[in-house]
Order: C-alpha cells, then structure tokens, then sequence
C-alpha cells in the first residue's frame, strides 16, 4: 500500500475528525459556544487553516471560531496524537494513504477549493486516475420507486459496459443500485464513504462493499475508523462530484443531498444529468425540476458514456518538449502553484505578463488546468 502522506497534512485530517465533534445545527452549519451566529463548518475551513497559526488551539479558532475551551481540548488531544501512528492505523486496515501534497494524490481533488488534506483509498487504487475523464458520478435519494432503482441499474451498467468507471456513495437506494449495476457488467466502480473507507457503512452494505473492492475502490477524507458525521455526508458528496466528469441524478425529491452533489458538481464546472421521472412521483420533483433547469436528460447510460467519455480520447504526448512550457509543466509535477509561485520555482527570466501567457497557452493545449483557487494544476499525466 502507497504511504505518501506529510505529517501536517495528516494533522489537519485528524483535525477534521476533531472538528466534526461540534454540534451540527443545520447541514455544515454548527453551534458557537458562546451562542453566537453558527458558522459555517465544512473540511475546506481545515484544509484553508494550513496557511494559518501552526498551534492547533489558534488553528481551531481561527478555523471555526469555537470557543477557547473547544480550542484547548483539541490542542489537548492533538498533544497525544502522532502522524506515524496513524499511517500504521492506515497500513493495518490495509488503506492507501495520500496527502494533498503528494504527486499520487488524485487530480481532480484538487480543483475543489477545499480538496481534502488526506485522502484514504481501499482497492484499486489506479481506478482514481482515470477520474474524472473516465468517470461517471450517480447518485439519488435512499428511498427510491422500483422503477428509480432499476433505472440506476440500468444505467450504470451500461456506463460499465461503455468502459466508464461508476462513481456514487454506496448509500441505500440509488447509490447502492449504481454500484451493483456496474459490477453486474465486471466493470470497476469507486464509492466514496462518510466514515473511514476500512468500514462499510451501511452495514447492511457490508456484502456490497466487499464486491466493489474486489473489484474497484472504496475512498474517504475521514481516517480509518472513523464513524460517519451528519455533515460527512453533503462533505462527501463533493469528493464524488469531483471524481466523475458529470454527475447524474437518478431520482431526488427537492430536499436532497443529491441535489447538493449538482450544486457541488456544478460548482466545479461539471455538466450535471437528471432522469426524466413521473410527474405524480415526489421522488422525482427534484431531478424534473434540474431538467426543467437545463440539465441534460439520461434514458440510456451507454449513450451517454459513449458521448461523453470519447472526447478525450485522442492519444496526448506526456509533456511539452521544451522551453518554458516544459519547465513549468515540470514544476507542476509535484502539485498546484500560483503564477507567482510558478515564477519562483521556476526561476523564469520571463516577465510576469510572459509567464501568464504561456500559462494560457499551456490551458489551451490542455496541458493545465486552473483552479477554482487560481493555482495551476497539470492535467495531461493523469490520462489513461
Ligand atoms: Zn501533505
């Protein structure tokens, strides 16, 4: 199992877990000790707190605005916490570990603005670099019509039959009936989990979650062991976002977290994809109304592999060839820089105006991408 984890990136996940102990009012909303307005606590405050106060107990305040006394009893329990510890957790429950620094971390994570610090990868650990160009996100509500669940069947396996990997939560319902549509065909899948990715959760997913290691991956920002927090959820939602190129919603009443995927998803510049469903079926207000909205319509999860994932298939040299193309290519190799940052490393004689065009046209090959943080990422070596 790959270990390529930074103590401080391991840090802040264990931070997370420490941080998703505070009450949660509404979804990633939760309480200030001292009754003042909630503020709003999602990873992405952990994640930005890197650049902040080093102690954890300033961390944690600047992080989320809790109380001193919150903010003492973490630095408290940080004190007996050790980032070798934890990756020999991560080794013995058989778990890739790879933080945000590292060149193995999965690359479309990186264009959430609050990508995790660490990510924690049972199985087939290559599947994840064939997101997101080769990967599709389903997900949908946990109470789904018969008709609902043979549809995520159906379309998954046709994803699956088409070479598309199916990403989704292992979630009762919608989620669970991807994954096994997939498996149904031999095609990989990836699920994304609110607990840690060594426990299977649901439970009664357990047999489900044994099939999709087999033969694909399961993924979590949460570290090994870890119970599943109410705010996982809508937190875990953007990982899956992120991995597929769309993400298509099978059915979803109004109020759903699938709907809070497409808002994820869309965040992210991702195409979302709805299933046109009964007018008389609460289930399907939700995903009739992304249509109304404009999103594509899925009958057929074939065609729509078929369209989407042969537009990138062209075959792509590994890098420029030269000049300062190739050296900032080179200096994005081992994670996202600025402009400024590029200009640094790269110790660039080109004036700052030079370097943003080269980085435009290096966009525009496709050789890098920007993201939502205005860093530079590559894309290229990512590609199957
Ligand atoms: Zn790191």
């Amino acid at each position: 199992m790959e270990q390529d984890a930074c103590d401080r990136c391991l840090a802040l996940s264990q931070l997370t877990v420490y941080l998703a102990k505070i009450p949660v009012l509404r979804h990633g909303e939760v309480e200030k000790d001292d009754g003042g307005e909630p503020v709003v606590l999602r990873p992405p405050l952990v994640a930005d707190a890197a650049g902040l106060a080093p102690h954890p107990a300033q961390l944690a305040r600047a992080t989320v605005g809790v109380s001193e006394h919150r903010a003492r009893s973490f630095a408290v329990e940080l004190r007996d916490w050790s980032a070798d510890a934890m990756r020999e957790a991560a080794w013995k429950a058989g778990l890739t570990v790879l933080c945000s620094c590292s060149p193995s971390y999965p690359a479309p994570l990186h264009d959430l603005a609050d990508e995790p610090p660490v990510i924690y990868v049972r199985g087939d650990l290559a599947l994840l670099g064939r997101c997101p160009d080769h990967a599709i996100s389903m997900v949908g509500t946990r109470h789904p019509t018969v008709t609902g669940r043979n549809a995520s069947r159906r379309i998954a396996a046709g994803i699956g039959r088409t070479g598309g990997v199916v990403v989704s939560g292992m979630a009762l319902g919608i989620d669970a009936a991807a994954h096994e549509g997939a498996l149904s065909v031999g095609a990989p899948t990836i699920a994304v989990l609110a607990s840690g990715a060594d426990l299977a959760t649901p439970g009664s997913n357990r047999k489900l979650y044994g099939q999709i290691l087999d033969a694909g991956a399961v993924v979590s920002e949460m570290p090994p062991g870890c119970r599943p927090f109410v705010w996982g959820f809508p937190a875990r939602n953007r990982i899956i976002a992120a991995l597929g190129t769309v993400t298509v919603v099978v059915e979803a009443p109004i109020k759903s977290g699938a709907l809070i995927t497409v808002e994820q998803a869309m965040d992210l510049g991702r195409d979302t994809y709805a299933v046109p469903g009964s007018l008389a079926s609460d289930v399907s207000e939700g995903t009739n109304l992304m249509l109304q909205e404009g999103a594509g319509a899925v009958i057929d999860g074939a065609h729509l592999a078929g369209h989407l994932l042969d537009r990138d298939s062209a075959p792509r040299p590994e890098a420029p060839a030269g000049g300062p193309e190739a050296a900032i290519h080179a200096a994005l190799t081992n994670g996202p820089l600025s402009s400024a940052e590029l200009g640094h490393r790269t110790a660039s004689s080109l004036a700052a105006a030079e370097l943003d065009d080269v980085l435009l046209d290096l966009e525009l090959a496709g050789w890098v991408a920007r993201r939502p943080d205005g860093r530079y990422r590559i894309v290229d070596r990512y590609r199957p």
